[in-house]
Order: C-alpha cells, then structure tokens, then sequence
C-alpha cells in the first residue's frame, strides 16, 4: 500500500503502519455515550461504579462533566443515578444499588451480558461452569457474580490440568471477552481433552472487536521491527495485543499516553506498527504520532482490515441509537 502521508526533512524516514480495526469498539461507544446521556438528562452528578471503560483520558473527560468514578456504592448518596460500567458486575452490586434507592442505568456490554446468560443456561443443565480468564479482573468478578452457583476460573492448560474433578464430570466453558484467541483455544482442548462431556459456545464469548484488533496486529507484525499498542495498563484487550505482536516475535511496547514513549526504542527501527485497544481514543494515537514525528519523517500507511458496522442499542434508560462518531479505523 503507498503511503497517504510523507513529511520531507533531514530526520530518517520511519514507515508507520496503523492498523484497523483499532480503538474504540461498540460496547465502549455504548458506555461513554450512556455517560453523557445520563449526564444530559438527569445533570451532574452521575456516579459509576468503576472505569466506564479503562482509559484514563475517556474517565478524565467525563468526570470534567459531572461523572463520578467509584468502587463501591457505599461511596454513592443515597438515591442517586448509578452507571454500571461496560465489564458488568456481579449481582450483589445489582441488589446494592436497589436496597440504596439508586436509578440505575446498566451499561454492560451486550457482549458480556450475553457470557452471563450463557453460564446461567450451562448450570441450569446441571454442568459445571469453567470461567477462563483473569481472575482478577473486573469483568470476570462480575460474571462469577451473575451466576447462582460456583464457577471454577482457570487462565492457563495448567490450572485444567490441576482441576480436581472426575473426568466424567459435565462440564461447560464460557470465557473473558477480551483474551487471546490462541490462548484460549489452547485452554479449550485442554479442557476438552480432560473432560469428554464438555460444552461451550459454538464460537469463543471473546468478542468480535478483540478478534478483530488481534488478527490486524498480527497481520502487520511481519513487516514492522516495533509494535506500539496504545491502551491502558489495565486494559485487558490492549496487553493481549502486546502479547501477541511479541509472539510474532516483533518488540511491542503498551503506550498508555504519549509521555510513555521512549525516543530509545526507535533505535535501528525502520517500520512502526500501531494499534490501540477497544478502550483507548483515536486522541491517544495522534498524540503519540506526533511524538514520533518530533524524532523522525513519517510515512504514515492505513492498513485495510475487517470493516466493523456492529452497534449496540442503548440502555433502556437513556434509549436510542449508538452513534459512530468515535469509531476508530
Ligand atoms: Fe464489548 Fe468487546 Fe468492547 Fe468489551 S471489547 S466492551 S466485550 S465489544
């Protein structure tokens, strides 16, 4: 593909190859827009428990606008408008949140809203619900929560392999929405392998965007010497991006902000290949394009990837549709 952009100087040529899809995905699009409709309606204050979305830029501009981030309700005046953010939560928040007279507005994704559904069907057929993912992130938190009986977590073939339950056990997989495909399918076999009655979904819960995001970087890896991922440190999907440009056997920084980058890693690198994670802003990667110029000449490349045309509709609460105004790519 020719480059759209060449900036002529005495710096050394540096080829830049973005990658799509990138950034924003809908269920974060949902989020922030359900935040600032909530904000339009009902005014300043609006609490939500926990990062709407894990991007410190996306949080610091709506609490510029009257949102208020918390981690436990009892930080919330009683009867106040509540926002759950895009990882969902476990149902004892859900119940919280009634018994303190709050109005509140879900804004799980519909994607994780759907994992939560699937693990109640699996143990209504009696199976026993294995969760893959992180343990300790937020979403998997909410989704052990969504269901009424003990759902056992595993991250890795190992802990499968560790698993103290008999062979004939019916089991069934759902997992985290934004891990590593080849991860997770390697967790699956092992499952699988353990565990002849087995079910799980007919394609993994990780979603569309996180597939997406990681099958561009992928793409690209071979061509470039660095990978920079703009996303946040606890942005689940944005470290596994990391993950895999580094399989791929590229260096790859995450880039939370533009103060991250450091000059040193451009030394002997030729091509640059950039993505950011369903959470972090399009703002995010110009900014750091231009801490990039500040060293080199930039042949900027948008590479084609999969087109996404997927919107999510409101909650209830704040109704209509999804713009596309901050999709990225
Ligand atoms: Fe929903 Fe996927 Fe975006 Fe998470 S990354 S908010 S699951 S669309």
């Amino acid at each position: 593909m020719a480059p759209i952009e060449a900036v002529e100087g005495a710096k050394p040529l540096l080829r830049v190859l973005l990658a799509n899809p990138r950034g924003f995905c809908a269920g974060v699009e949902r989020a922030i827009e359900t935040v600032e409709r909530a904000l339009a309606t009902h005014g300043a204050p609006v609490y939500v428990r926990h990062e709407i979305v894990h991007n410190a830029r996306v949080c610091d501009e709506l609490r510029a606008k009257g949102a208020i981030f918390v981690e436990d309700l009892s930080e919330v005046p009683e009867s106040s408008v509540v926002i759950f953010s895009a990882h969902g939560v476990p149902r004892r928040v859900e119940e919280e949140a009634e018994a303190a007279g709050h109005a509140v507005i879900d804004a799980t994704c519909p994607l994780v809203a759907r994992v939560h559904l699937g693990a109640r069907r699996y143990v209504a057929e009696g199976r026993q619900v294995i969760l893959i993912g992180h343990r300790e992130h937020v979403e998997v938190q909410g989704t052990l929560g969504q269901v009424d009986a003990d759902m056992i977590v595993v991250g890795s073939v190992d802990e499968v392999e560790a698993l103290d339950l008999p062979p004939s056990t019916p089991v069934a997989y759902v997992t985290q929405t934004t891990l590593s495909v080849g991860d997770t399918q390697g967790i699956i076999e092992a499952i699988r392998a353990r565990f002849p009655d087995t079910m799980g979904p007919e394609t993994r819960d990780i979603c569309y965007a996180t597939q997406n995001r990681q099958q561009a970087v992928r793409e690209i890896a071979g061509e470039v010497d660095l990978f920079l991922i703009i996303g946040a440190r606890n942005s689940s999907n944005s470290n596994r991006l990391v993950e895999i440009a580094t399989a791929e056997g590229v260096a790859a920084h995450l880039v939370p902000d533009a103060g991250s980058f450091e000059p040193a890693w451009l030394e002997g690198v030729h091509a640059v290949g950039i993505s950011a994670g369903a959470s972090a802003p399009e703002s995010i990667v110009d900014d750091v394009l231009k801490r990039l110029a500040e060293h080199r000449n930039l042949a900027l490349e948008q590479r084609e990837g999969m087109r996404e045309n997927i919107t999510f509709k409101l909650p209830r609460e704040v109704d209509g549709r999804v713009t596309r105004r901050r999709l990225a790519g």
